[in-house]
C-alpha cells in the first residue's frame, strides 16, 4: 500500500464531503477526537446568535419564546436517535460524571427494593477513572464493594448472586475494547444484576443499540464524538420500565413536576425528565446542538452504519500501515485487532523490552507527533493497585491493560481522512526512527498530558 492508495480511499468515500462541516486548523492531522471533538463550522455563529439575539434581546423571555425550557429534552430526542433510544426517554444535563452518580444510584436503588442481598458493583480496573471514582463514593454511601476485573473475557464470570450492578464503558478508553453490550447485558440480566452503560467513547463513534440491547442505564459525553466543545453537557437515559422508579439523588427544581409550581416538597417528573438537576446551560447546549447536527447531517449518507464502517477501515490502515512500516520498533498493538472488538481508536505500547519501551519513551514519542502536527494522547499506565478509600470485594493485582502506558489515536470517520491516517504512520515512523524523541522539550509535562 501506498500514500497514493490511502488518497485513492479518500477519492472514493462518500463521507468525505462531511469534513466541511468543521474547522479544522490547516495542516493539522487530528487523532484526539474521543478525547475532544473538532470545532464544527456552525459552531460559533450559533452561539453568537443566543448570546447576541436570544440572550441579549429576549432576555428572561428567551425560557420560553427561544425554547430555552425544553432543550434538555429537545436535544435529547437528537441524541436518542444515535443511540438507538426513543424520543422523550434522554435528558441532555450536567457531566457524565455526574449522570453517572445519579443513574448508578438509581440502579443500587431498584436493587436494593428487589434484591437486596446483592451489594457488589462489578466494573473493569481500567474503566475511566471518574467512573471508578464515582462507584467508590456511592459504595462507601451504601455499604456496597467494588468487584473489579482485569480482562473482558473475566466479566462473565464476575457476575454472581452478590452482585447488584454491571457497571461498564462500552469502548474502553485505553484499549479501545468495544464490549459486546447485548451479550454482557443479556448475562447481567441472568445474574440478575442491573447493567449501567457509559457510551463516553461510543456515542457518536458507532452505532449503539440501548433499547434493543437490553441495556438498563446509559450516560454519555457531549465533547468527545459528539463535537459539542470543551466541557459540553452530557446526557442520561434510563430504559422506559425503570425510569419511573426512584428519583435520582439530585433531586433539583428543574427535575420537579412542576417546578414552576414552587411548592416546598419535591414530586418528581414522570419520565427521564426527573433526571435533571438545575437550571440547563443555554449556550453550552447550543454548541452542543450543532456538533450533534453535524452527525445527524450524515444520515442521508448511511448514518452511523455507514461511519462505522469507514472508522473501522480507518483502524484498520492504521493498524496494518504500522505494523509494516513501524516493524522492529518495539511498537505492540493493545487494541483489539478483530474489528468487532475495536471502537475507533488505536492504541499502541512500547514493548518493555525495545530501547523506547526501557526508557518509558510513551509520553514524548506523543509530544514528538505533536510538534510535528500529528496530535494523537497519551495515557500514563497504573502501576500500583490502583484503587484506593472504598471497600473492595477482590483485591488481584491489576496486569496488563492497565500498566502499559499507551499512545492513542482516534479516528472520527465524519473528519479523519485515509491519507491522515496514512501520514500519523509516516510520523510515528519518524519519530522514533530518528529518536527525536530524546529530545529534552519532548519530556515536559503540560496540565492535561
Ligand atoms: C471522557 C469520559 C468521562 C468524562 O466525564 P466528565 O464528567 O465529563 O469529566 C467519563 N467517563 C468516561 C468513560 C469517559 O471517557
Amino acid at each position: 500500500m501506498t500514500r497514493d492508495d490511502a488518497l485513492a480511499l479518500d477519492a472514493a468515500d462518500a463521507l468525505a464531503p462531511m469534513r466541511q462541516l468543521f474547522d479544522l486548523p490547516d495542516g493539522l492531522i487530528y487523532l484526539d477526537g474521543n478525547s475532544l471533538g473538532v470545532l464544527p463550522r456552525a459552531t460559533a455563529a450559533r452561539v453568537g446568535q443566543v448570546i447576541t439575539q436570544e440572550w441579549g434581546r429576549g432576555l428572561i423571555g428567551s425560557w420560553n419564546s427561544a425554547g430555552w425550557m425544553d432543550q434538555p429534552q429537545r436535544l435529547g430526542d437528537k441524541i436518542a436517535r444515535l443511540v438507538g433510544a426513543g424520543p422523550g426517554e434522554l435528558v441532555v444535563a450536567d457531566s457524565t460524571s455526574v449522570n453517572l452518580f445519579k443513574v448508578l444510584s438509581a440502579a443500587l436503588a431498584v436493587q436494593r427494593e428487589d434484591a437486596p442481598t446483592r451489594r457488589v458493583i462489578v466494573s473493569e480496573r481500567s474503566n475511566f477513572p471518574t467512573d471508578l471514582y464515582i462507584a467508590q463514593s456511592l459504595c462507601q454511601q451504601q455499604g456496597c464493594s467494588l468487584r473489579l476485573v482485569d480482562a473482558p473475557g473475566q466479566i462473565a464470570a464476575a457476575l454472581d448472586a452478590d452482585t447488584a450492578v454491571l457497571l461498564l464503558t462500552q469502548v474502553n478508553y485505553r484499549t479501545g475494547h468495544l464490549h459486546d453490550m447485548a451479550g454482557l447485558s443479556r448475562a447481567a440480566h441472568r445474574a440478575g444484576a442491573r447493567v449501567v452503560w457509559d457510551l463516553a467513547h461510543s456515542a457518536g463513534a458507532l452505532p449503539v443499540a440501548l433499547n434493543a440491547d437490553g441495556a438498563d442505564y446509559a450516560v454519555g459525553c457531549g465533547y468527545k464524538f459528539l463535537n459539542g466543545g470543551p466541557g459540553a453537557p452530557a446526557f442520561a437515559w434510563v430504559r422506559p420500565d425503570l425510569v419511573d422508579r426512584f428519583v435520582q439523588p439530585l433531586s433539583g427544581w428543574l427535575g420537579h413536576a412542576a417546578p414552576f409550581a414552587f411548592e416546598p416538597g419535591y414530586q418528581p417528573a414522570a419520565g427521564i425528565a426527573r433526571y435533571v438537576c438545575g437550571t440547563p446551560s443555554v449556550l453550552a447546549m447550543a454548541a452542543l446542538e450543532c456538533g450533534v447536527d453535524t452527525l445527524l447531517a450524515a444520515a442521508p449518507l448511511g448514518g452511523m452504519a455507514a461511519l462505522r464502517a469507514k472508522s473501522l477501515a480507518l483502524t484498520r490502515l492504521f493498524i496494518a500501515a504500522a505494523a509494516e512500516r513501524c516493524a522492529g520498533q518495539g511498537l505492540l498493538l493493545v487494541s483489539p485487532d478483530d474489528d468487532a472488538s475495536r471502537g475507533s481508536q488505536v492504541c499502541l505500547a512500547f514493548d518493555p523490552a525495545s530501547d523506547a519501551g526501557r526508557a518509558g519513551a510513551a509520553h514524548a514519542v506523543v509530544q514528538a507527533l505533536i510538534a510535528r502536527g500529528v496530535v494523537g494522547d497519551f495515557r500514563a499506565g497504573s502501576p500500583g493497585k490502583g484503587l484506593t478509600g472504598g471497600a473492595q470485594d477482590s483485591a488481584a493485582e491489576g496486569p496488563a491493560a492497565n500498566q502499559a502506558d499507551i499512545l492513542r489515536f482516534g479516528v472520527t470517520p465524519l473528519y479523519t481522512r485515509f491519507v491522515d491516517v496514512w501520514d500519523a504512520v509516516a510520523h510515528l515512523r519518524g519519530v522514533i526512527d530518528r529518536g527525536e524523541w530524546r529530545e529534552p522539550r519532548f519530556t515536559q509535562r503540560g496540565a492535561v498530558i
